[in-house]
């Protein structure tokens, strides 16, 4: 489907097709049946630092819990779509404007990183005559799943280390402008593994239990984070959710004897999947025995594979339209190097895979390119314009989908 509006969509441009393409329906689509098949007493926030763009932010805002933000900054891009909806407010380094802007623009919790900015907030609260709900931020000791990127279980900026979390509950009792009401406990990004994942909710619960009974604490909430990750090497074996939700009951139904809510704050998994970045190939060429193909657009519209030093998953859109009177580059089947046009030899969207047949004027369509996509890019290196940002909505959908039908049934 994609494809097909993809070819449409280069017929009416003279230019290199260059474009991320939303596919609002399937993220619609997608974030109900993850809201509608999490157990009952959980919440399901999206981490908005994995894509913040206005229109998806328009389109999550009636389907999810709420946002979870990082800076003043996003609570402002939060609050542009919506006055009301729920917000929780984490990330090292808060500044004391930051902690004021929220307070004004009515954040529901607070995720406290370290004791001074326990006493920052609890100061700021108080001199604003009011006080805020608050979880303090765990870096566990032990038991973190496997995961690509871990922000605990490992010495990092994040949170506190699980051994000064007493201390930290002691200092709150103290505290006047600030009430504690649980913990959080995000620790990974892009987990594969659903068992790895349950495991790690069941050792939240463990630990905060754990904090509860010592303290005779009323906890409210356990947010467990988010880190549910994307298969971008083998794009047929993805993050199994049903099994995940399966084993999340019973882990839920251990912990009947406590009331908590249960908050997930999940970024990559909710956007990834409907976002594509489509390029046109410019040029083919071989260099030291190997294929490049050189498209419109690159690293600076899509770090990701780059920065984690990984392969894109790919799909070629043939483009039949060729305007010149000299022969067209083509390879046939070849492993290819997919490389942007930027000078610098670190700009790679996929290394050496095998391509049937490859043309100049092909365009490549990346997937699961809606989630630290755009978003964690260094667009204006080299200063080539930026990609279009394309939604598609029902009505677009429809309407270039009876087109391509009509031009099908044209050259048919
Ligand atoms: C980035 C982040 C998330 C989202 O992580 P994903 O791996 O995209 O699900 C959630 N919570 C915090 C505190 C984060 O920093």
């Amino acid at each position: 489907m994609i494809e097909k509006i993809v070819k449409s969509l280069k017929k009416e441009r003279e230019k290199p097709f260059c474009a991320y393409l939303y596919d609002l329906p399937a993220l619609r689509q997608h974030v109900g049946h993850l809201i509608h098949t999490l157990p009952s007493e959980c919440r399901l926030f999206y981490a908005i630092k994995a894509n913040s763009d206005h229109t998806l932010l328009k389109t999550l805002a009636p389907l999810v819990h709420g946002f979870e933000v990082a800076s003043l900054g996003e609570i402002e891009k939060v609050r542009a779509v919506d006055q009301n909806i729920p917000i929780l407010f984490g990330g090292p380094g808060k500044t004391a404007e930051e902690m004021e802007g929220a307070i004004n623009h009515g954040v529901s919790l607070f995720h406290v990183e370290s004791v001074h900015e326990l006493k920052l907030l609890n100061h700021i609260a108080g001199q604003k005559g009011t006080h805020t709900d608050i979880l303090l931020r765990v870096n566990l000791r032990h038991s973190v799943p496997n995961a690509k990127l871990k922000m605990a279980g490992v010495p990092t900026q994040f949170g506190m280390d699980e051994a000064d979390i007493p201390a930290a509950i002691e200092l709150t009792v103290g505290l006047s402008n600030v009430r504690l009401r649980g913990f959080h406990f995000h620790a990974m990004s892009n987990n594969l593994e659903s068992n790895a994942h349950a495991v790690f909710v069941d050792r939240c619960f463990e630990t905060a239990k754990r904090w509860g009974d010592e303290w005779n604490l009323e906890i409210s909430y356990l947010n467990v984070g988010g880190g549910f990750g994307i298969n971008y090497l083998d794009i047929e074996d993805q993050f199994n959710w049903d099994d995940f939700t399966n084993r999340l009951e019973k882990i839920l139904e251990k912990h009947r004897d406590v009331n908590w809510m249960i908050l997930f704050e999940s970024g990559r998994y909710i956007t990834s999947s409907s976002g594509y970045y489509a390029v046109e190939v410019l040029d083919i060429k071989q260099n030291h025995g190997q294929t490049f193909c050189v498209v419109r657009g690159g690293s600076h519209h899509l770090r990701l594979p780059a920065a984690w030093k990984q392969s894109h998953p790919f799909t070629i859109i043939p483009i039949e339209k060729w305007v010149y009177p000299f022969e067209r580059p083509t390879v046939n089947e070849t492993p290819i190097t997919v490389a942007g046009e930027l000078c610098t030899p670190n700009d790679i969207l996929a290394r050496t895979i095998p391509v049937s047949s490859l043309r100049v004027g092909d365009i490549l369509l990346f997937s699961y390119a809606g989630a630290y996509g755009w978003a964690i890019s260094h667009h204006d290196f080299l200063s080539h314009p930026h990609p279009e940002q394309l939604y598609l909505d029902l009505d677009l959908i429809e309407k270039l989908e009876s087109k391509c039908n009509k031009i099908l049934s044209k050259t048919n």
